[in-house]
């Protein structure tokens, strides 16, 4: 029997359960560890709200659940609770899929102030994760900045400007929909430090923009490079760059009905954020790239005057300590998945904060065979009953798939008309909702 511990519920940790069910069937027992009292972790927190059919995905990890194989140990502190150590003597294989957490940080000046945030705050905030419900963005300002050209800072800046009615069949927590319907925002700068061709935002993604009720993106024609060289682009690349040329082709006439804005400024480099307290706007230098696409500043700055900033430029892991940290690339020092022997990890914790939920699979399913190869048939650790007496031991109030099905359950009953469930944005409620 090998007995396998997953720290982390989000999609690297549910598709190395999936691989571990497959790879061994009954010959494996698995549990996914979450610090929170419910699973799923960015799809749950991470994915738009408004992006439900992404969400859907969840049903694939409800189905790894099902079987007496893996289980689900939520609201469980590792290194509090328990510490890595105490799970590796416990455990055959430990495997970290705790994603990347932390925001980047720009290193600019003027970071720190009021209404400036982060995306992984911000999106937390949005979708109601419990380390981010009372962010309060204040959103009474008319312009806000969002900083990176990559997928997270279209999220930001669509929920920005949707009206309340295209929240509709979302999953949007009711904190952030009352903050975004009294929103007074009408222009969202989104500043990219390079090129139309170095975006790093997906087609589908883009495309959502040119059909808000009432925002319109708006790009300089001046910024794009000759369309000849679209060609040298990879389809998703060119699909992409082709939709920027179409909003750069937006007739004035068709803007005057959509009051609300949204600006790609390309070759513009945050230098610093501005502001007595709160923030006032953000410095900007004008950038020129070279042969191979890196950016450098040209001397020439200006400043872009803001109410918010939301900075979308990455993510890290939080080191843990005693575990090889490589703090450059923000994720754990691994060999294709490797960090000591019987510690492991996946998905963003080992690659870092890169592709799609898809791209985690692949990741989930190798892990398996690099620990397939490292374990044989098991070394004959405790595994479930060891952690289950220490648990007892230590009065942790472990929450079950079953609770949080029950949690689940809760949320639906008191979902606004059309949205699929209103989340508990709160630990002590979501184990209330749990009952006795
Ligand atoms: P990302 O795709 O890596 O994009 C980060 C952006 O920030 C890049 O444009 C980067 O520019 C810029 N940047 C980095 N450091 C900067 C700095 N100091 N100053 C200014 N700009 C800076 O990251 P992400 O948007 O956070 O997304 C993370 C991952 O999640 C990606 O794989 C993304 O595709 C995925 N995701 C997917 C979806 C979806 O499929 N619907 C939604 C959200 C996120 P450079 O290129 O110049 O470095």
């Amino acid at each position: 029997m090998r007995q396998i511990a997953i720290i982390g519920s989000g999609p690297a940790g549910y598709y190395t359960a999936e691989a571990a069910q497959k790879q061994w069937g009954d010959d494996v027992r698995v549990d996914i560890f979450d610090m929170l009292p419910v699973p799923y972790g960015l799809i749950r927190t991470g994915v738009a709200p408004d992006h439900q059919s992404i969400k859907g995905v969840s049903r694939r990890y409800e189905s790894t659940n099902s079987l007496d194989n893996v289980r689900f140990v939520g609201n469980v502190m590792i290194g509090e609770d328990i510490t890595i150590p105490e799970l590796m003597s416990l455990y055959d294989a430990v495997v970290l899929a705790t994603g990347a957490p932390n925001d980047k940080p720009a290193g600019i000046p003027g970071e720190g102030l009021d209404n400036v945030f982060g995306s992984a705050a911000f999106v937390g905030w949005y979708n109601g994760h419990p380390q981010f419900a009372k962010l309060g963005p204040d959103l009474s300002g008319r312009r806000a900045v969002v900083i990176g050209n990559g997928n997270v800072a279209l999220d930001v800046a669509r929920i920005l400007t949707k009206t309340p009615g295209e929240f509709t069949g979302s999953d949007i927590v009711a904190h952030a929909l009352h903050a975004l319907e009294k929103s007074r925002i009408e222009h969202v700068t989104i500043l990219g430090r390079r090129g139309p061709h170095q975006i790093a935002m997906t087609p589908k993604e883009l495309g959502e923009l040119a059909h808000l009720e009432r925002a319109c993106p708006r790009v300089d024609p001046a910024d794009l490079p000759d369309e000849q060289e679209d060609l040298f682009l990879e389809p998703g690349q060119r699909k992409s760059v082709g939709h920027l040329r179409s909003f750069a082709a937006i007739p004035e006439a068709f803007r005057s009905d959509k009051p609300v804005e949204i600006e790609f400024d390309f070759f513009a480099s945050p230098r610093a954020v501005l502001g007595d307290g709160q923030v006032t706007g953000v410095e900007v230098e004008r950038t020129a790239l070279d042969a191979d696409g890196r950016a450098s500043g040209t001397g020439e700055t200006y400043v872009v005057p803001c109410d918010l900033v939301v900075t979308c430029i990455g993510y890290k892991s939080s080191p843990i300590p005693g575990v090889p940290f490589e703090e450059s690339a923000g994720r754990f020092a691994n060999d294709e998945g490797r960090i000591l022997p019987g510690l492991y990890c996946v998905g963003w914790a080992r690659r870092g904060p890169s592709g799609t939920i898809g791209t985690n699979r692949p990741d989930g399913y190798s892990v398996v065979e690099t620990i397939a190869a490292d374990i044989g048939v098991g070394t004959g650790k405790l595994g479930r009953p060891g952690f289950d007496k220490l648990a007892e031991e230590r009065k942790l109030d472990v929450v079950t798939f079953r609770d949080w099905k029950k949690i689940e359950a809760e949320e639906e009953k008191r979902a606004r008309d059309g949205a699929p469930r209103e989340k508990f944005v709160d630990v002590a409620e979501m184990i209330k909702a749990r009952g006795d």
